[in-house]
């Protein structure tokens, strides 16, 4: 048994009847697609380290509803999954968060920082494919901001861990579709790790490879997809 057990939550980005950006060969399916496999990749492999991993969708409730529905489950963390999409030639990996001054008190930022150093490692990223975090603020009212203000108490973040519009990162995407599955499981252990030896449950954090990610501005801009909104004044990323 794995002390570190822990209850992840996964969010499905969009929804069936507006499944988000469109995957090029060999992805070639929508996010909403990609990424109803890859939970389900996500949570057979947590399972096998004991973490308990709950899929959550955002049809027919919205991003409020979906949100609604994890915080009931009381998830230790929760993760959105998207990939990105812009003009077919831009590559790389970004993460998306709240809460950067940790007033949650939960290390949103570093279980960012983990999933994003994991999925970066799955993509041998270098340089300015590297995209970083994207710090998203109620406040400042960007991008997926909406989906990752939705919790208190839980760290939430979104991650965009591709460009599915880009043919190399497609066929990176679906060759690597495993390991992209266990890295954001990684991602969210070395959080677990770190909070536990935080609130003086272990020792020693087994968190390898923690580096101080700054916050990288966002150039160029690649909004994932326009503007769809689930249910009406709500923004969706
Ligand atoms: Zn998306």
């Amino acid at each position: 048994m794995n002390p570190l057990a822990g209850h992840l939550a996964l969010v499905i980005g969009h929804t069936r009847s507006r499944p988000g950006a469109a995957g090029v060969y060999p992805i070639s399916s929508s996010e909403y697609e990609f990424n109803n496999d890859l939970a389900d990749m996500i949570q057979k492999y947590a399972n096998t380290r004991g973490h308990n991993v709950e899929i959550f969708h955002r049809d027919g409730v919205g991003i409020d509803g979906a949100y609604k529905n994890v915080s009931e489950w009381e998830p230790d963390a929760v993760c959105e999954l998207h990939f990105n999409a812009f003009n077919g030639n831009v590559k790389g990996t970004e993460t998306l968060y709240s809460d950067k001054n940790d007033s949650k008190q939960v290390l949103e930022k570093e279980f960012a920082i983990f999933v994003q150093e994991e999925i970066c490692r799955v993509f041998r990223r270098k340089g300015r494919e590297d995209r970083g975090l994207k710090n998203r603020p109620l406040s400042r009212g960007e991008r997926g901001y909406w989906n990752v203000n939705q919790l208190f108490g839980i760290p939430s973040i979104l991650i965009e861990p591709f460009f599915g519009d880009n043919k190399e990162e497609a066929k990176a995407a679906v060759e690597n579709k495993q390991e992209l599955a266990e890295a954001i499981v990684k991602g969210f252990e070395r959080w677990k790790s770190l909070i536990a030896y935080e609130r003086g449950l272990v020792t020693t954090p087994d968190t390898t490879d923690t580096r101080d990610t700054p916050d990288t501005p966002d150039t160029p801009d690649t909004p994932d997809t326009p503007d769809t909104p689930d249910t009406p004044d709500t923004p969706n990323t």
